[in-house]
């Protein structure tokens, strides 16, 4: 028979397991609603604006091209940390061909320092 104690030891690690699941994998409507959101817009229009301030056009990070479209990239991936989905410091802009080559592989910070 198992003691109390280990039942709720059982449920909190039960419990954490799920909340990583959620935090790892966002259901699929999440992410749609999340690329249409106020929120992740005016972080997408910023980035692009910090990074056209720095190059002076708007350049990949990756492979310093200035042909768009452009993407801004989270680093750390969505499916990895949805928690991170609005950090300014996990947003980088890439070129479709270096973001489309990326996938969810890495995890490389390709940015330059501003100086
Ligand atoms: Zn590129």
């Amino acid at each position: 028979m198992m003691l109390l104690e280990e039942l709720v030891a059982a449920a909190d690690t039960a419990r954490a397991a799920i909340e990583a699941q959620r935090a790892r994998k966002p259901a699929g409507l999440d992410k749609q609603r999340f690329y249409s959101s106020r929120s992740w817009r005016a972080l997408r229009y910023a980035t692009l604006c910090k990074n056209r301030e720095q190059y002076a056009a708007l350049t990949c990070e990756v492979c310093k091209s200035t042909d768009g479209p452009f993407h801004c990239d989270h680093i750390e991936p969505l499916s990895l940390n949805w928690h991170r989905r609005l950090d300014p410091t996990n947003v980088q802009v890439m070129c479709d061909d270096c973001n489309l080559g990326k996938g969810n592989r890495d995890q490389i910070d390709w940015r330059e320092p501003v100086e």
